[in-house]
Protein backbone atom coordinates (compact mmCIF):
# COMPACT_ATOMS: atom_id res chain seq x y z
CA UNK A 1 0.00 0.00 0.00
CA UNK A 2 1.63 3.19 -0.94
CA UNK A 3 -1.81 5.53 0.73
CA UNK A 4 -3.99 4.61 3.23
CA UNK A 5 -7.17 6.45 3.96
CA UNK A 6 -8.40 7.46 7.49
CA UNK A 7 -11.32 8.22 8.62
CA UNK A 8 -11.60 9.22 12.08
CA UNK A 9 -13.27 11.99 14.55
CA UNK A 10 -13.51 15.86 14.40
CA UNK A 11 -13.92 15.86 17.54
CA UNK A 12 -10.97 14.53 20.03
CA UNK A 13 -13.13 11.96 22.14
CA UNK A 14 -13.21 11.60 25.53
CA UNK A 15 -10.35 10.24 26.11
CA UNK A 16 -6.39 10.99 25.43
CA UNK A 17 -5.84 7.05 24.19
CA UNK A 18 -7.84 8.37 21.15
CA UNK A 19 -4.92 10.88 20.51
CA UNK A 20 -2.59 9.03 21.07
CA UNK A 21 -3.84 5.65 18.72
CA UNK A 22 -3.62 8.79 16.07
CA UNK A 23 -0.35 9.16 16.57
CA UNK A 24 0.80 5.86 16.44
CA UNK A 25 -1.25 5.22 13.78
CA UNK A 26 0.44 7.84 12.32
CA UNK A 27 3.99 6.10 13.17
CA UNK A 28 3.52 2.95 11.90
CA UNK A 29 2.25 4.38 8.56
CA UNK A 30 5.27 6.94 8.15
CA UNK A 31 7.72 3.90 9.29
CA UNK A 32 6.15 2.07 6.16
CA UNK A 33 6.49 4.97 4.03
CA UNK A 34 2.38 4.98 3.70
CA UNK A 35 1.05 8.52 2.66
CA UNK A 36 -2.17 9.13 4.58
CA UNK A 37 -5.40 10.31 2.64
CA UNK A 38 -7.54 12.01 4.71
CA UNK A 39 -10.92 14.57 5.14
CA UNK A 40 -8.21 17.76 5.31
CA UNK A 41 -9.65 19.15 8.47
CA UNK A 42 -7.46 20.64 11.42
CA UNK A 43 -9.27 20.25 14.26
CA UNK A 44 -10.14 16.47 16.69
CA UNK A 45 -8.77 13.65 15.65
CA UNK A 46 -8.18 14.46 11.88
CA UNK A 47 -6.19 17.29 12.81
CA UNK A 48 -4.28 15.05 15.45
CA UNK A 49 -3.25 12.34 12.48
CA UNK A 50 -1.89 14.54 10.04
CA UNK A 51 -0.18 17.00 12.18
CA UNK A 52 1.84 13.89 13.56
CA UNK A 53 2.18 12.04 9.72
CA UNK A 54 3.52 15.55 8.65
CA UNK A 55 6.73 16.23 11.75
CA UNK A 56 7.63 12.43 11.15
CA UNK A 57 7.77 13.88 7.70
CA UNK A 58 5.06 11.74 5.87
CA UNK A 59 3.02 12.94 3.17
CA UNK A 60 -0.59 13.91 3.70
CA UNK A 61 -3.29 14.57 1.22
CA UNK A 62 -6.27 16.30 2.41
CA UNK A 63 -9.95 16.17 0.72
CA UNK A 64 -12.13 19.20 1.59
CA UNK A 65 -15.49 20.68 0.40
CA UNK A 66 -15.48 24.25 0.23
CA UNK A 67 -18.65 24.15 2.07
CA UNK A 68 -16.37 22.58 5.10
CA UNK A 69 -13.26 24.66 4.89
CA UNK A 70 -14.14 27.45 7.45
CA UNK A 71 -16.57 24.79 9.58
CA UNK A 72 -13.40 22.14 9.65
CA UNK A 73 -10.54 24.55 9.66
CA UNK A 74 -8.91 23.29 6.97
CA UNK A 75 -5.08 22.52 7.78
CA UNK A 76 -2.95 24.62 5.54
CA UNK A 77 0.50 22.83 6.12
CA UNK A 78 -0.23 19.33 3.73
CA UNK A 79 1.50 18.19 1.36
CA UNK A 80 -1.67 18.95 -0.78
CA UNK A 81 -5.10 19.91 -0.37
CA UNK A 82 -7.26 19.12 -2.44
CA UNK A 83 -10.77 21.52 -2.02
CA UNK A 84 -13.82 19.84 -3.91
CA UNK A 85 -17.43 20.64 -5.17
CA UNK A 86 -19.27 18.06 -2.47
CA UNK A 87 -19.46 15.64 0.03
CA UNK A 88 -20.27 12.90 -2.53
CA UNK A 89 -16.90 14.16 -4.62
CA UNK A 90 -14.95 13.92 -1.24
CA UNK A 91 -15.52 10.39 -0.94
CA UNK A 92 -15.15 9.49 -4.29
CA UNK A 93 -11.67 11.41 -4.46
CA UNK A 94 -10.42 9.75 -1.19
CA UNK A 95 -11.31 6.29 -2.47
CA UNK A 96 -9.70 6.58 -5.62
CA UNK A 97 -6.07 7.94 -4.42
CA UNK A 98 -6.21 5.29 -1.53
CA UNK A 99 -5.14 1.39 -1.66
CA UNK A 100 -6.65 0.64 1.93
CA UNK A 101 -9.11 2.38 4.21
CA UNK A 102 -8.90 2.54 8.24
CA UNK A 103 -11.60 3.97 10.70
CA UNK A 104 -10.25 5.38 14.22
CA UNK A 105 -12.59 6.28 16.65
CA UNK A 106 -15.48 8.96 15.49
CA UNK A 107 -18.48 9.93 15.14
CA UNK A 108 -21.20 9.72 12.52
CA UNK A 109 -19.78 11.30 9.96
CA UNK A 110 -16.54 8.53 10.47
CA UNK A 111 -19.32 5.66 10.73
CA UNK A 112 -21.03 6.89 7.25
CA UNK A 113 -17.39 7.02 5.05
CA UNK A 114 -16.31 3.75 6.59
CA UNK A 115 -19.37 1.96 6.01
CA UNK A 116 -19.99 3.80 2.21
CA UNK A 117 -16.66 1.92 1.70
CA UNK A 118 -17.26 -1.54 2.66
CA UNK A 119 -20.36 -1.38 0.94
CA UNK A 120 -18.08 -0.64 -2.13
CA UNK A 121 -16.10 -3.50 -1.19
CA UNK A 122 -19.28 -5.91 -0.85
CA UNK A 123 -20.68 -4.65 -4.32
CA UNK A 124 -17.20 -5.49 -5.72
CA UNK A 125 -16.45 -1.85 -6.84
CA UNK A 126 -12.99 -2.18 -5.26
CA UNK A 127 -10.91 -4.78 -3.64
CA UNK A 128 -8.98 -2.88 -1.28
CA UNK A 129 -8.90 -4.05 2.47
CA UNK A 130 -10.76 -2.02 5.46
CA UNK A 131 -9.77 -1.73 8.78
CA UNK A 132 -10.98 -0.74 11.97
CA UNK A 133 -8.33 0.35 14.81
CA UNK A 134 -10.39 -0.48 17.78
CA UNK A 135 -9.20 1.92 20.45
CA UNK A 136 -10.31 1.12 23.66
CA UNK A 137 -12.70 -0.95 22.54
CA UNK A 138 -14.22 1.60 21.19
CA UNK A 139 -15.92 -0.19 17.99
CA UNK A 140 -16.49 -3.75 20.37
CA UNK A 141 -20.10 -2.67 20.51
CA UNK A 142 -19.86 -2.19 16.20
CA UNK A 143 -18.35 -5.72 15.97
CA UNK A 144 -21.06 -6.95 17.72
CA UNK A 145 -23.59 -6.06 15.87
CA UNK A 146 -22.07 -6.87 12.88
CA UNK A 147 -21.76 -10.47 14.10
CA UNK A 148 -25.52 -10.04 15.57
CA UNK A 149 -26.29 -9.37 11.52
CA UNK A 150 -24.38 -12.28 9.95
CA UNK A 151 -26.70 -14.72 12.84
CA UNK A 152 -30.06 -12.86 11.62
CA UNK A 153 -28.58 -13.33 7.83
CA UNK A 154 -28.87 -9.75 6.90
CA UNK A 155 -25.43 -9.66 5.98
CA UNK A 156 -22.75 -12.67 4.52
CA UNK A 157 -20.11 -13.91 6.91
CA UNK A 158 -17.74 -13.55 4.06
CA UNK A 159 -18.98 -10.01 3.76
CA UNK A 160 -18.50 -9.59 7.40
CA UNK A 161 -15.02 -10.98 7.53
CA UNK A 162 -13.58 -7.89 5.36
CA UNK A 163 -13.64 -5.39 8.04
CA UNK A 164 -10.09 -6.21 9.65
CA UNK A 165 -9.96 -5.35 12.93
CA UNK A 166 -7.10 -4.62 15.55
CA UNK A 167 -6.28 -2.74 18.17
CA UNK A 168 -2.48 -1.88 17.25
CA UNK A 169 -1.70 -0.47 14.29
CA UNK A 170 1.44 -2.08 13.14
CA UNK A 171 -0.89 -5.21 13.70
CA UNK A 172 -3.72 -4.22 11.66
CA UNK A 173 -1.23 -2.99 8.97
CA UNK A 174 0.51 -6.03 8.74
CA UNK A 175 -2.97 -7.85 7.88
CA UNK A 176 -4.07 -5.02 5.20
CA UNK A 177 -0.66 -5.58 3.45
CA UNK A 178 -1.28 -9.66 3.24
CA UNK A 179 -5.27 -8.86 2.26
P1 LIG B 1 -17.37 12.83 12.55
O1 LIG B 1 -16.97 11.40 12.65
O2 LIG B 1 -18.86 13.01 12.55
O3 LIG B 1 -16.67 13.72 13.50
O4 LIG B 1 -16.93 13.31 11.07
C1 LIG B 1 -15.68 12.95 10.54
C2 LIG B 1 -15.58 13.47 9.13
O5 LIG B 1 -16.62 12.87 8.35
C3 LIG B 1 -15.74 14.97 8.99
O6 LIG B 1 -14.75 15.47 8.10
C4 LIG B 1 -17.10 15.11 8.36
O7 LIG B 1 -17.15 16.21 7.46
C5 LIG B 1 -17.23 13.85 7.55
N1 LIG B 1 -18.63 13.56 7.28
C6 LIG B 1 -19.72 13.89 8.00
N2 LIG B 1 -20.85 13.46 7.40
C7 LIG B 1 -20.47 12.86 6.26
C8 LIG B 1 -21.15 12.23 5.18
N3 LIG B 1 -22.48 12.13 5.14
N4 LIG B 1 -20.41 11.73 4.19
C9 LIG B 1 -19.07 11.84 4.22
N5 LIG B 1 -18.38 12.41 5.17
C10 LIG B 1 -19.05 12.92 6.19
Amino acid sequence: MKKVCVYCGSSSGRRPEYGYAARSLAKALTLRGIGLVYGGASVGIMGEIADAVLAGGGEVIGVIPQALVDKEVSHNGLTELNVVASMHERKQVMMDLSDGFIALPGGLGTQEELFEVLTWTQLGFHKKPCGLLNVEGYYDMLCSFLDHAVEEQFVKSHHREMLLAEDSPEKLLTMMEAY
